[in-house]
Formats: structure tokens, C-alpha cells, sequence
């Protein structure tokens, strides 16, 4: 049988090996942090070795038949190097607009799709001057590596003092970030659309997300908004995965204004947990049409079967697990992490309802 190999060791890996075994695929995970992982856990092989240990990536790719990954700030080098001995998808070309927040916003405006206004910054007078620019609100955050919120700061200059901004930018320890305007935003969406070698795609209903301490909490499928908003959403995914030219899955991130229409906060080329519901509330999940994508198979249908609600468990709540699964109305994901560290996504639930039009 064939086997995928998975940069990254997460629970985003671990279901899509899990998914991948169910179409007959074996995966082979690559990571630093591989060992006893959620996708380790779930698979057939584990190579745990540094982005950059080049014979160790070279054995790996020669060992499987078509590489993905489940982390976007996998570094580019790591995939170039891997291209030369078998496939990856999604391509340099894709992570490098998806780990840098600025070169993902000009990517996104230059498509003609809209999101907050936004400067660069590489100082705290960058960030003062931005501010006076943009607007009093803003949120500042790091270009690279934020996730869950991590590596961001608000600001509101109408009520902080220049001291304040000075400790907004001490605050990210990085000399590369961002300024965004802050949105008053009616909701928050995000659309994941799955897009095959051959361009074909299909998109997952928009979803409203509702986030907690700057985490995922929970997500609502579909949205609760207009048609007209949701097929914008549906239509501003879709654009992006084009211009890419993805291969895999792409999930975006978007703000509902209160006039309704969208602006993008941000992408994720991968499974992402906004589309966790689809594992029991459609034919095909997120999970199984990256396999599909990155394996040359069709694409699957992305039918909703059900309304849902998906919940994730963050650090303790996965405790209470054994009363979760005396839930009939509840279908349990747990993503076999030892320990339930304070925001650590450690599971996740889906409710399903019965599906509205
Ligand atoms: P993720 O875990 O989704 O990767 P992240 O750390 O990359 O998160 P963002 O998605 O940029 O960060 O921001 C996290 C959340 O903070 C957003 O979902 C939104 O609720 C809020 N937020 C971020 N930027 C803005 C903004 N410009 N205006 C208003 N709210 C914002
Ligand atoms: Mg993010
Ligand atoms: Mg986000």
C-alpha cells in the first residue's frame, strides 16, 4: 500500500492518518517533536529529527509516495529540499504567503479582497506611527509563528499611553510584527475549501467561530449569517486557494462586518479546527480530502448530513471526558496527550442537530 508522509506530529496529523488508514494509506510522521505524538501515536512510522537535518528528510521522503503537512510554519527550506526527492502539498510557494502575516495580507489585497488596514512595524515609533494612521484600536501582533493568540497585544491609544505602545511591542519579543485596525466585528467565519492537482475544488459551508482566551472555543456549522455573507465567504476562499494554486485543503479566517460583508483575518493551508464538525457532520471529512488532494484521488463530498456544534476541550475540560462520552448526543475526539496543560487543545466534541436548510 501507499504510504503518506506528514510534516508535523500534532492531533491535525494524527486525524488525517487516522483518516488516511481508512482509505488504506499508511503515514510516515516527520517531526522535532514526533515521539509518542498524537499523529506518532496513529501511525506507521515516526522520523523524529530538526527541519533541518537534511539525510534524515532525504530517507524520509524516499520512504513515502506523497508528502503534506499539518503545520504551516513548517520551513520552506525543509519542503524545497523534499521536492527534490517526491511530492509536497502544499507547495513553498503557499506556506511562505501563510507564515508571514504581511506577506498574507498584501497577497489577500492583492487580490482585491479586503481585510483590516495594516502596516508593517520593525520598532515601537513604527508601531506609534500606525497607530496614528490606522486608527486609536489596534491589535499588534508578530508576523511569524502566533497561534491561540500567542504573540499578540492590543492597543488602544484613545486610553494607553505611549508607554503602553512600548510595552505592546516589549510584549511580542520580535522585531518583525504587524499592526492591524482592530474590527468591530458582527462574527467571525472561516471557510476551508479542498482543491486538487487537477483545480478541481469544493468548499465546506462558512462556519462562525467563537473564540475564548484567544482560543478556538467553539465553532457553529453553518454560520448564522446571510446568504449573501456566506457566499462571499465561500467565494473569497475559493479565490485564494486559486491564486495559490493549493493543492490540499485551505482554511480561512474571516471577520463579518455589521454591514455583512467579509474581511480575512488570516489562513491556515491545512485541516484546521473550525473544520473539526465535518468529521461528523459530512460524507467526506476535512481530514480525508487532504488525503484525497495530495494523493491524486477525486475529491470527496463536502454534503452537510447534519447541523453541529463543535466544542473544543482545552486543558482540564478534558476531564470530563467520561461524562461526555455517556452522552449519546455527543461524539468524543481525544487526541492522546498525556498531559492537560492549561490551553492545551486536548480533544474536541461534536453535537449534531438536525440539518437546517
Ligand atoms: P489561530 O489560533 O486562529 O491561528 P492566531 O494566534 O493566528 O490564531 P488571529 O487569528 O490573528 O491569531 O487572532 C486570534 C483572534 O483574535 C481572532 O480570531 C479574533 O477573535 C481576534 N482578532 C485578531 N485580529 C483582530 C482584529 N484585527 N480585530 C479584531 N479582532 C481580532
Ligand atoms: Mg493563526
Ligand atoms: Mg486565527
Amino acid at each position: 500500500g501507499a504510504t503518506i508522509g506528514m510534516l508535523g506530529a500534532g492531533q491535525l496529523g494524527r486525524m488525517t492518518a487516522m483518516a488516511a488508514a481508512r482509505l488504506g494509506y499508511r503515514t510516515h510522521v516527520y517531526a522535532p517533536d514526533a515521539a509518542d505524538s498524537p499523529a506518532a501515536q496513529v501511525s506507521a512510522a515516526a522520523t523524529v529529527a530538526d527541519w533541518d537535518d537534511w539525510a534524515a528528510l532525504e530517507r524520509f521522503a524516499r520512504s513515502v509516495d506523497a508528502v503534506t503537512l499539518e503545520w504551516e510554519n513548517v520551513p520552506v527550506a525543509t519542503v524545497e529540499h523534499l521536492r527534490r526527492f517526491t511530492t509536497v502539498n502544499p507547495g513553498p510557494n503557499v506556506l511562505a504567503v501563510a507564515q508571514d502575516r504581511v506577506a498574507e495580507k498584501s497577497f489577500v489585497n492583492g487580490l482585491g479582497i479586503g481585510t483590516a488596514p495594516w502596516r508593517a512595524a520593525h520598532s515601537a515609533a513604527d508601531v506609534a506611527a500606525a497607530v496614528a494612521a490606522i486608527g486609536p484600536r489596534c491589535v499588534l501582533k508578530s508576523t511569524r509563528l502566533g497561534y491561540d493568540g500567542k504573540g499578540q497585544a492590543r492597543i488602544d491609544a484613545a486610553t494607553d499611553s505611549a508607554d503602553a505602545i512600548t510595552a505592546a511591542w516589549d510584549s511580542i519579543k520580535t522585531d518583525a510584527a504587524i499592526v492591524e485596525g482592530f474590527v468591530t466585528f458582527a462574527c467571525e467565519v472561516s471557510v476551508i475549501v479542498a482543491r486538487g492537482g487537477d483545480g478541481a475544488m469544493v468548499a465546506y459551508p462558512a462556519v462562525e467561530n467563537r473564540h475564548k482566551n484567544g482560543i478556538l472555543d467553539v465553532t457553529i456549522a453553518p454560520a448564522r449569517v446571510a446568504p449573501d455573507t456566506a457566499a462571499e465567504a465561500e467565494r473569497v476562499a475559493r479565490r485564494i486557494a486559486e491564486a495559490l494554486d493549493l493543492v490540499g485543503v485551505l482554511a480561512v479566517e474571516m471577520f463579518v462586518t455589521p454591514d455583512g460583508s467579509v474581511l480575512v483575518n488570516e489562513m491556515a493551508p491545512r485541516p484546521h479546527n473550525s473544520g473539526h464538525w465535518t468529521m461528523d457532520a459530512c460524507a467526506s471529512c476535512q481530514f480525508e480530502q487532504l488525503v484525497r488532494a495530495v494523493c491524486g484521488l477525486p475529491l470527496g463530498s463536502v454534503e452537510r448530513v447534519a447541523d453541529a456544534e463543535m466544542t473544543n476541550l482545552i486543558g482540564d475540560d478534558a476531564l470530563a471526558w467520561p461524562t461526555l462520552m455517556a452522552d449519546p448526543g455527543v461524539r468524543l475526539h481525544l487526541y492522546g496527550k498525556a498531559e492537560a496543560r492549561p490551553g492545551r487543545k486536548m480533544g474536541h466534541v461534536n453535537r449534531l442537530f438536525p440539518k437546517t436548510a
